[in-house]
């Protein structure tokens, strides 16, 4: 198992970064033919989600959309003052897997990996995991 750490750099507040490139160069570099590719934000105002990469307008629809349902100020108690940063951190979430054939992504044709920053701009991590199928479970099956 391979983990790679990709540094991202974001620069706006709320911020939506195609990283797929970055992930499938992630791939391509562990050598890994087929297996399952973890994507893992480390922090707790950052999040990551697939979503359409075609149409830029949905990346736009979607933190205008996310901004009406967890406003930057609703009476929040948490000192930082980054409560709707957290929360829109879990609704998202932290992680996605995809799966890895031919050394390739199997993301859908419109598909694209997103690093969602929700308090920035700041410096990230994005943790990428690439777990190898070695073939083993088809000895259980056989078995
Ligand atoms: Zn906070």
């Amino acid at each position: 198992m391979k983990t790679a750490i990709l540094e991202i750099k974001t620069s706006q507040h709320t911020q939506m970064l195609d990283v797929t490139d970055k992930i499938r160069q992630a791939v391509r570099s562990s050598g890994v033919k087929d297996g399952i590719c973890l994507v893992y934000v480390p922090h707790t105002t950052a999040a990551v989600t697939i979503n359409e990469n075609a149409d830029p307008d949905v990346v736009r629809d979607f933190t205008m959309e996310l901004d009406k349902i967890v406003p930057w100020d609703d009476g929040y108690r948490h000192m930082e003052g980054n409560s709707a940063a957290h929360l829109k951190s879990s609704m998202i979430g932290f992680s996605d897997m995809i799966i890895i054939e031919n050394g390739r992504l199997m993301l859908g044709t419109w598909q694209g990996i997103y690093f969602c920053e929700f308090d920035g701009p700041r410096h990230r991590k994005l943790l990428v995991k690439i777990m190898e199928d070695t073939g083993q479970s088809r000895l259980y099956r056989e078995l």
